[in-house]
């Protein structure tokens, strides 16, 4: 059995179409993970229990509202990142 935050499932599934739609984003995979980890620290987390390892996400979690919220944490990530960019620093 695993713990997995369904939360990171979504804000990973949306990632690219909020990215898609910001102008000259940088979309290496650092700044995607920045981006992630930036969105995934202002939601609130959503844990479940799996069995197999992939991550079911319950009708309760897919509302308009929460979708909403994932969608608006990622834009302000893309955002954040976007104007401070991590990739390629040498302290990382
Ligand atoms: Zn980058």
């Amino acid at each position: 059995m695993e713990v997995k935050n369904v939360v990171e499932s979504l804000v990973w599934n949306n990632l690219d179409s909020v990215l898609a739609h910001k102008e000259g984003a940088c979309r290496c995979e650092r700044c995607r993970a920045d981006i992630a980890a930036y969105a995934l620290n202002r939601l609130k987390p959503r844990y479940v229990v799996t069995a197999e390892g992939e991550v079911y996400v319950k009708a309760e979690f897919l509302t308009p509202q929460f979708q909403l919220d994932v969608i608006t944490a990622l834009a302000e990530a893309v955002n954040q990142v976007s104007e401070h960019p991590n990739h390629g620093q040498p302290e990382e």
